[in-house]
């Protein structure tokens, strides 16, 4: 780092100069927020065609009344539109509710419960549940986690994927492992993309838990902010080729396509998998909300439907990724006090501030009217071993905002950097 070759007299200098850039930032008194990935106004504005859909027919291609009870796999013609874009067969995907994430939840506490389709028992049975958590990851599957004392292991992320090294080898010892948090397209929050030699290592590599499960959460699969989207591997395909056909449980929804809070979500896996979760779903619901699947198939008709669709959204936030990406470059590049993601999709950029000053800056930004999402919320436990990393939520605020907002952290970053080096 450009600080630790500074003299005591140039560190002086420096922190001095960042100070009065950041009593310039307190003035602005500036009231903004890089916390959640939450669409903007804008995008959500793009989907408003779904606010008069579905009129008076209420029938879907089938001549089901998406009225009436039922139909608790979802319409088929949104599932193949949806197993078209994710690679999984139409009878392996199901559309349900509004969220991916309860899915998620559910899957874990009917494991719990009673175990998976192939578990020799409930997992509360058995002592001390395991989870790999490839990190930085999504608070909010560790919350999951955390939730119902699954302990919570963290494996470092690459740019193609998690240390595949550290994976096999714990997966292969350690029967209490049970499952492993993936989001393989524009990993939240670093945008990583999980190649393929990786997503074949995942579903072949040995396991000493006979009912091991990948977690596949492709929340950004249709999410590129570059021309080329990453490949969606057919991991389902892959899985069985392997040997290992229940392994994977595929999720995605469209909460950041259409409305985040009133989308359809989707779970894909295998028949025996499908099933299994079917079986206990059907108690807690006579059907998902059809007219709500409705809505959506006639709104985008087809797959190229939400391809073009996501175009639109790329418009949006291509510029605000640049944007993020241009202040660090221009503020951060040449001292280096920082380094970051550059993501060709999904929702986040991932910085890394000296070690030790995360919360620092985190504070620094707080006090000046700059929310940034909590430190260490990335990691398991909010526990970042280093406090050094920080997720930056660029989608929501206009452009003007975000770089205010972003010139404001950048002067928090080095001036962290500067009180640590002096301290
Ligand atoms: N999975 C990931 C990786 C996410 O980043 C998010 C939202 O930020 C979700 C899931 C939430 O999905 P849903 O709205 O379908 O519950």
């Amino acid at each position: 780092m450009w600080i630790d070759s500074l003299g005591r007299d140039e560190l002086i200098v420096e922190h001095q100069r960042q100070s009065a850039n950041y009593t310039a930032l307190l003035d602005a008194a500036l009231a903004l927020n890089l916390t959640r990935g939450k669409p903007s106004p804008e995008q959500l504005d793009l989907a408003n065609g779904l606010l008069s859909l579905p009129g008076e027919d209420y029938r879907d291609p089938e001549g089901t009344d998406c009225r009436n009870y039922g139909g608790i796999k979802g319409l088929p013609a949104l599932r193949a539109i949806f197993g078209e874009l994710l690679h999984v067969p139409t009878d392996n995907i199901i559309a349900a509710g509004n969220a991916s994430l309860e899915i998620m939840h559910d899957l874990i506490v009917f494991s719990l419960l009673k175990g998976t389709q192939d578990s020799p028992r409930p997992w509360s049975q058995d002592p001390g549940v395991k989870f790999l958590c490839p990190s930085p990851g999504y608070d909010r599957h560790f919350a999951i986690c955390e939730q119902y004392g699954i302990e919570m292991i963290p494996v470092p992320m690459r740019e193609d994927g998690p240390d595949m090294h550290r994976v096999a080898e714990l997966v292969a010892s350690d029967p209490s492992i049970r499952g492993m948090w993936a989001i393989p397209n524009y990993s939240n929050p670093t945008g990583a993309v999980y190649s393929e030699d990786v997503v074949r290592e995942l579903v072949s590599m040995p396991a000493a838990a006979p009912d091991f499960r990948l977690f596949w959460d492709n929340a950004y699969a249709v999410h590129p902010l570059v021309g080329e989207p990453a490949p969606v591997w057919d991991v389902l395909g892959m899985a069985a080729e392997a040997g290992n056909p229940d392994r994977p449980y595929v999720f995605a929804s469209t909460s950041k396509i259409t409305f985040a809070g009133a989308g359809v979500g989707f779970f894909a896996s295998s028949a025996a998998n499908l099933e299994w979760y079917l079986g206990l779903v059907g108690k807690k619901t006579i059907g998902p909300d059809k007219v709500n699947q409705l809505r959506h198939l006639k709104f985008f008709g087809d797959a190229d439907g939400v391809r073009a669709h996501m175009e639109r959204h790329r418009e949006l936030l291509a510029p605000k990724f640049r944007a993020v990406i241009e202040i660090l470059e221009d503020r951060l590049g040449a001292n280096k006090a920082a380094s970051w993601t550059t993501p060709d999709g999904g929702y986040f950029i991932s910085v890394d501030v000296a070690g030790g000053t995360a919360k620092r800056v985190i504070d620094l930004a707080a006090e000046a009217g700059i929310a940034l999402t909590a430190a260490g919320s990335a990691y398991p436990y909010k526990d970042d071993p280093t406090d050094s990393n920080i997720r930056l939520a660029p989608s929501y605020p206009s452009l003007g905002e975000l770089r205010t907002a972003m010139d404001g952290v950048a002067t928090c970053i080095v001036l962290a950097a500067t009180e640590k080096a002096l301290a």
